[in-house]
């Protein structure tokens, strides 16, 4: 039986717990890791919050989110700049090595200028990256999702990004929600190698009712975790596997009940 020492767990997939109430479940459960939403950072110093993990014997894998680069002003871009150096200071803080970045997106503005306007936000952002020792790692979001949340939406487009961007503080989060669906997936994950520095799991159910928060528990829906593990593995990734779940339906029920199916689906399905 697979052991649990590479499961991390999204505290949003847990929406309902606090960051003290997440990690003692999380601990007693098991689960090593966790991937840390910025919402459960706010109202208390950094340092606690690392203590809170330390003291759990945690592990933060990711710190969740930045990015949003598009911009329609100056303020705009230098907002949106302050609050990723933000993001990896934060991750630095409590010990993470990765920022996930949801790369944003502007109905007002072109796909290509929406796109530009991210790789230079990154490439900005590299020199704070690398000052604090914390990866940046893309997250190509569903095309679903290109309107508003990001106009990043294939492992392909990320490749080509980090090809101009170089790949010692530029990453990819390969999330398979996102990419499960690309006739391209092979190819293009065996071309990231290394690129491949986040691997985060989940499923998707039929009907999906909400595009934001329907996503089902692995083996509920239609994705191959398992087989998308494999192609991901074949890159040399050996790094944690992160359960990120959005579900109304999951966050009304009982969770500790919730933890315990999550780690069933995980020896199960992934
Ligand atoms: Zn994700």
């Amino acid at each position: 039986m697979d052991t649990l020492d590479r499961l991390a767990i999204h505290t949003m997939t847990t929406k309902p717990w606090d960051l003290p109430t997440a990690c003692a479940k999380y601990a007693a459960a098991g689960v090593p890791g966790v991937g840390v939403w910025r919402q459960w950072l706010d109202g208390r110093p950094l340092s606690e919050s690392r203590t809170i993990l330390d003291d759990h014997g945690l592990k933060a894998v990711s710190v969740v989110r930045g990015g949003f680069f598009p911009y329609l002003d100056e303020t705009g871009r230098r907002e949106a700049h302050e609050d990723n150096v933000r993001s990896l200071d934060e991750a630095a803080a409590i010990g993470a090595p990765q920022v996930v970045l949801v790369c944003g997106a502007r109905p007002e503005l072109s796909l290509t200028e929406n796109r530009k306007q991210i790789t230079d936000g990154i490439a900005y952002l590299i020199d704070h990256a690398s000052s604090v020792g914390v990866k940046l790692a893309i997250e190509p979001l569903h095309p679903m999702y290109a309107d508003c949340r990001s106009a990043i939406n294939t492992i392909s487009q990320c490749n080509d990004m980090i090809d101009q961007l170089g790949e010692d503080w530029v990453g990819i989060a390969a999330d398979v929600y996102h990419i499960w669906w690309d006739p391209q997936l092979a190819q293009e994950i065996k071309r990231a190698g290394k690129r491949i520095i986040g691997f985060h799991v989940c499923d998707w159910v039929t009907p999906t009712n909400d595009f934001l928060n329907d996503r089902g528990l692995m083996g509920e829906g239609c994705i191959d975790n398992r087989g998308i593990r494999q192609l991901v593995e074949s890159t040399g990734f050996e790094g944690p596997i992160e359960v990120e779940i959005f579900s109304d339906r999951h966050w009304v029920s009982d969770q500790v009940d919730y933890l315990e199916k999550i780690i069933t689906a995980y020896r199960e399905h992934v």
